[in-house]
């Protein structure tokens, strides 16, 4: 999506950050090319603007972070979209992932449970033209009941144990990607077989901030 506020330097910088991904293990087509299209630099704070097209994770307020880009990309590799299926993100906060999964032509859903992160980010997503991402202010763990089944979901705080919630409003054959653990995260992939078997795979030890219970006005 070409915005008013990228420029040559930015998709310059962007490009080099497609080419490090990539660099680091990425081969997912749709993924890097969406990497590629999201100004990541809108979706920080302006005084850390000269390091957003680093691969790594920063300050976004309320205590909380926009992922490293690898990881962003690792995750959306990992939950292998279609164009046009259902996926519910738990973690809005900077809205960057988001993008990057609408860019991959799906329907986004996100959760985030603090207000003022929930609110900032709905204002960035109309200003930058991702009008069509959904986002809701609740508690992740809970899902969104309303809106269930989904054919994705994707968690980008690191939760104790699988959300039970989340498990039942994934749709059979679908595919939920979350970090889980305490102090560092594991990543794993389950795949809902059938409405009574799941298959789960692990991929690698990440660092999260934590999945948190209830929600903060
Ligand atoms: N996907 C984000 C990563 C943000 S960090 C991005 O691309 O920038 C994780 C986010 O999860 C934080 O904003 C945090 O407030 C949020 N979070 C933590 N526990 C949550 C919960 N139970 N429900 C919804 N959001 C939660």
């Amino acid at each position: 999506m070409l915005n008013a506020n990228d420029s040559f330097r930015h998709i310059g910088l962007r490009n080099r950050l497609v080419k490090e991904v990539e660099k680091k293990g990425i081969t997912s087509k749709s993924v890097l090319e969406a990497i590629g299209r999201v100004p990541r630099h809108l979706f920080m704070d302006p005084s850390f603007v000269h390091l957003a097209y680093k691969d790594k994770a920063f300050p976004i307020g309320q205590g909380q972070t926009i992922s490293q880009p690898y990881t962003v990309a690792f995750q959306s590799s990992l939950l292998e979209v279609t164009p046009g299926c259902k996926v519910l993100e738990i973690g809005t906060g900077s809205g960057y992932q988001a993008a990057v999964l609408a860019e991959m032509g799906v329907e986004v859903y996100s959760v985030e449970r603090q207000r003022k992160l929930y609110e900032k980010t709905q204002t960035l997503l109309r200003k930058t033209g991702y009008k069509e991402i959904r986002l809701f202010l609740g508690d992740g763990n809970l899902g969104l009941p309303d809106e269930a089944p989904f054919d994705r979901i994707i968690v980008t705080a690191g939760a104790e144990s699988v959300p039970a919630g989340l498990l039942v409003q994934l749709a059979v054959g679908g595919i939920m990607v979350l970090p889980v653990g305490v102090k560092s995260q594991t990543m794993i992939r389950i795949k809902r077989l059938s409405e009574d078997d799941f298959e789960q795979e692990k991929f690698g030890d990440f660092a999260f901030v934590p999945l948190l219970k209830g929600i903060v006005k």
